[in-house]
């Protein structure tokens, strides 16, 4: 079975829509036919200052989320990042072959750090893409289902295995990104042309798979739209309601032609209304289940300890011939 590596960043208290439909629901898809490595990457995270109390708690929270959206541990390994000490050991390593220049045209760290200024913006946000890189390559890993905003970062990890294996011999896996079809990229409702974020971004206008059905529902009443009528899909001069039909095809899986045909002559506000009931229920049992996960914290600990136990294994594996590969000697 072909290996799939994923992870997303326990930075909030709550996932949102981008993360579900971009991500989770094609995480759930996958475990059938592929051997699923589920991780909550927590040294990402840091790379944008937390609370420790929280971060502790929001990790927990967000594998309860991967468990409540139906990530399965018969099926799929899910961990900690931090619980697997490989995955900084191999980043250095990585790091030390990456160019300053390269890693400087990540659009990414280009557009956090334009927001942060400069003094706020840490060296790990830097260097966050050659962590990424070392994720995905320690496993061997075949497939990487990510959103559209992680093409670039994944890019540079192919360059990294590449060059990898071409200075010391086949020793990576060259990951493919596994972008659905139509891939969600979900917009924040108040500023459309920006990506939906767990970090950045308006609290209005993010979609949290953990906030109450009422203020979803009301989030999606105030969504940013135009001064038109027409419920149109043109993402460059309607982004807000080009935004709310993407999400409606992505919850519904119709398409984007049957909902202009359906919403003809209709106003912005039933959309927005039979929109907002769509995601709700969609969202509701996710977030019952991942309430009732976190009511019991040490259930959740000992199976991200199982499931760190198997990734550890792969991981130690893939370092130690890395390690040998670069020419440090081994403890003797
Ligand atoms: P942060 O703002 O802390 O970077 P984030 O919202 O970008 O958080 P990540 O943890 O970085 O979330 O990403 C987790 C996964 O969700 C990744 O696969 C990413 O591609 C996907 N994703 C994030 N935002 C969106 C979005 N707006 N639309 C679609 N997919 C998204
Ligand atoms: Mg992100």
């Amino acid at each position: 079975r072909p290996v799939i590596f994923s992870g997303m960043q326990p930075s909030s208290d709550s996932l949102h829509l981008g993360n579900y439909l971009g991500a989770l629901v094609n995480w759930v898809a996958l475990q059938d036919a592929y051997d699923p490595i589920y991780c909550v990457v927590d040294l990402h995270a840091i790379t944008v200052q937390q609370d420790p109390e929280a971060l502790r708690q929001n990790v927990r929270r967000t594998a309860a989320q991967y468990l409540a959206a139906g990530i399965d541990l018969d099926r799929s390994t899910l961990f900690v990042q931090s619980h697997v000490p490989a995955h900084a050991e191999l980043a250095w390593v990585l790091g030390s072959m990456t160019g300053f220049g390269e890693a400087s045209r990540m659009t990414q760290f280009k557009d956090k750090s334009a927001k942060q200024g400069s003094d706020a913006t840490t060296v790990g946000l830097f260097t966050y893409p050659v962590l990424m890189a070392a994720d995905i390559l320690l496993y061997g890993t075949h497939l990487v289902p990510v959103g559209d905003d992680q093409r670039q970062h994944l890019e540079l990890t192919r360059d990294l295995a590449n060059r990898f294996n071409a200075r010391y011999g086949e020793t990576m896996v060259v990951p493919e990104a596994l972008i659905g079809k139509e891939s969600a990229r979900i917009y924040d409702l108040q500023e459309p042309t920006a990506k939906m974020s767990k970090s950045a971004g308006s609290e209005a206008g993010l979609v949290k798979l953990l906030d109450e059905p009422s203020i979803t529902a009301k989030k999606f009443r105030s969504a940013v739209t135009d001064t038109e009528r027409e419920i149109r899909f043109d993402p460059a001069s309607k982004p807000g309601i080009s935004n709310l039909l993407g999400i409606y095809a992505a919850v519904t899986g119709k398409s984007i032609d049957a909902l202009e045909r359906e919403y003809a002559g209709r106003g912005y506000g039933d959309l927005k209304k039979e929109l907002a009931e769509l995601v709700v229920d969609t969202i509701a049992p996710i977030r019952a289940r991942t309430l009732e996960l976190m009511q019991d914290p040490a259930e959740l600990d000992r199976l991200l300890a199982i499931g760190a136990e198997k990734a550890s294994d792969r991981a130690e594996r893939m370092l130690r011939d890395v390690y040998d590969r670069v020419g440090f000697v081994r403890r003797g």
